[in-house]
């Protein structure tokens, strides 16, 4: 073990597990320096009603291209963020740049549509997570309703009655709650419908084979049924193809999100998915 060794114990790890160690480290490293370099942005996934075809929305989600490591994955560095704590400021970046978003585009004409943040479990666990929201809000001059905090599962690793009261908090304020990846977490049922939570977010796990699986098929079925019958809408991550999509329309979930319309874009681009926009 590496606190018992000494220098020399560095052989005991396997090379690879030593190189996965220093890459984490320098990504750690390199992330507060990120932050103020300017290397991180914010791209935009159109939300689309599988009903009508419009845009209804958009997932705001991290990007990060580092000046020698490349194109840094979210799925690798928002981990390495959620264990040091960085996160917390991390995510209150994500949060005003995608609220002045929305509120730009607001001021343009366009009334219709929510943006999605992702909350992660230590935004969550803050408690001044509300005043926060409610801070952004105010700032950026956003219309409540108009602003969508994704919160996973995994955010019922605190007590259930801190969850439901930081939630209604949240609520209170006005904004919109999706519970995210849903499915592949440990919540329970039982929670579930004491959560005020506006959708469920059905994660692309069941999405992708949901023609040829029976089993994703019946419990993506499942997940509409319940989610209806708790007064919430449902949305689908992943959707790659008109398969997936037309029998995403014949259980009736509500809206989908994937490539199939478009993948996370730079904002210039994501401006171009609302109806009836004319570049001057
Ligand atoms: P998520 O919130 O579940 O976001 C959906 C992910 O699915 C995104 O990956 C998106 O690019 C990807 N995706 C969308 N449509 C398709 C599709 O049709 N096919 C496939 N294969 N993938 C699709 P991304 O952007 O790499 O983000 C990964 C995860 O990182 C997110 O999963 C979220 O958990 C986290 N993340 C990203 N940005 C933030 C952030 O600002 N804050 C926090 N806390 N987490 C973030
Ligand atoms: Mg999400
Ligand atoms: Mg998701
Ligand atoms: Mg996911």
């Amino acid at each position: 073990h590496a606190k018992t060794g000494g220098p020399g114990s560095f052989r005991l790890f396997d090379p690879a597990m030593n190189q996965q160690v220093v890459r984490r480290l320098q990504i750690h490293n390199a992330l507060h320096q990120a932050l103020e370099q300017g290397e991180l942005q914010v791209f935009y996934q159109p939300q689309v009603s599988i009903a009508s075809g419009a845009v209804v929305g958009f997932e705001a989600l991290l990007r990060w291209n580092h000046p020698t490591l490349g194109w840094i994955s979210p799925a690798e560095f928002i981990p390495i963020a959620e264990d040091s704590g960085f996160i917390v400021k991390l995510g209150e970046w994500v949060m005003r740049t995608a609220a002045r978003q929305a509120a730009d585009w607001h001021a343009l004409g366009h009334n219709s549509f929510r943006m999605a943040v992702n909350l992660s479990v230590r935004q969550f666990a803050d408690p001044r997570l509300p005043s926060l929201v409610q801070q952004v809000l105010t700032d950026t001059g956003l219309p409540a309703h108009m602003l969508e905090l994704e919160v996973t599962e995994s955010l019922a690793l605190q007590s259930v009655t801190t969850t439901i009261g930081t939630l209604n908090a949240c609520k209170a304020l006005g904004v919109k709650l999706a519970m995210d990846d849903f499915g592949t977490g440990y919540s329970s049922l039982a929670y579930l419908k004491r959560y005020p939570l506006d959708s469920l977010k059905i994660d692309q796990a069941f999405v992708r084979n949901l023609t040829q699986d029976a089993g994703d098929a019946a419990i993506t079925r499942a997940i509409v049924a319940m989610a209806h019958s708790f007064g919430m809408s449902v949305i689908a991550e992943g959707v790659e193809t008109t398969g997936q999509l037309d029998f995403l329309r014949t259980l009736g979930c509500e809206d989908f999100q994937g490539y199939l319309f478009s993948r996370p874009v730079p904002p210039d681009e994501a401006v171009l998915c609302f109806p009836g926009y004319h570049p001057g």
